[in-house]
């Protein structure tokens, strides 16, 4: 399999312009480059609102395939955890009002002065086994998104496609549980072609970004495709191997760079990069 640059696959996440633009700009400037998806940035939604959001999506002929990010599931106290259960049916709720078909969902890191991983992965699965009744309800699937073992402290207590993929085998509940495979968080997963196969149809997003050799930052500083060391044709192409057939998301945080560009040449860069790069 080649990679190709099917525009219509491609999708820019909200968060790529998280800095130059609030909802509607970001949407009109996907829309004015000939870009057709986005993934939603729950941040942004919040402060556009949901119902003025789902018209400017649907005005400008962009589709919101996610919404992100969920989860953040890791609390000891059943006060804490109760609320982000709760929290999290909201967002599914949201997601669907904006026809997003997935809320990608990560862990959660641990919590203040906590040090017991082992719970901070118990209370996750836990908590996901609790959302899967109102995600079937709401008709949106949680695409859980293992995360880069630098951040395991603060964003995700899994860090491999491996364990996600495990997971999922444990929660057996594959029609509202799927994986999004974000080739910057495992890139350098010695088994990631393996797991990947392993996952199958259970990948339900792609997010692709690069990972610069003189990263600064290793949440925030993340590079275009193309600019750094992930072999990303070689990973989407194991992940189409598998079946994977949705949307190429570009989701590039970069607080250094891109997030300090005009958004046209942004969006720009994708577009001459994309079926070339990744
Ligand atoms: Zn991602």
């Amino acid at each position: 399999l080649n990679i190709t640059a099917d525009p219509a696959r491609l999708c820019v996440h909200q968060v790529t312009l998280m800095a130059q633009c609030d909802f509607r700009q970001s949407v009109e400037c996907l829309a004015r480059n000939g870009i057709t998806k986005t993934a939603v940035w729950r941040e942004k939604l919040d402060a556009t609102g949901v119902a003025d959001a789902a018209s400017i999506l649907r005005d400008h002929g962009v589709e919101a395939v996610a919404l992100c990010p969920g989860g953040l599931l890791t609390h000891r106290d059943p006060a804490g955890f109760h609320s982000a259960l709760g929290d999290n049916r909201r967002w599914l709720d949201w997601a669907a009002a904006i026809g997003a078909k997935s809320l990608v969902t990560i862990t959660g890191g641990l919590g203040e002065n906590e040090t017991d991983l082992r719970f901070a992965r118990d209370r996750a699965l836990e908590g996901l086994a609790m959302l899967v009744p109102p995600a079937r309800a709401a008709g949106v699937r949680l695409a859980l998104e293992p995360l880069h073992p630098m951040v395991c402290g603060n964003r995700s207590v899994i860090s491999t496609l491996r364990e996600a993929n495990t997971w999922l085998d444990q929660l057996d509940a594959d029609d509202v549980m799927g994986i999004a495979v974000d080739t910057y968080a495992v890139w350098w997963e010695p088994d990631l072609q393996r797991e990947i196969a392993r996952a199958g149809k259970r990948i339900i997003a792609f997010h692709v970004s690069d990972w610069l050799a003189d990263t600064t930052d290793v949440r925030l500083d993340r590079g275009m495709p193309g600019d750094g060391l992930i072999d990303l044709p070689a990973i989407r192409r194991w992940a189409e191997a598998a079946g994977y057939r949705g949307p190429i998301e570009v989701e590039i945080f970069s607080q250094r760079d891109w997030w300090t560009r005009d958004p046209d040449v942004v969006v720009r860069t994708i577009l001459d990069r994309y079926g070339r790069s990744f």
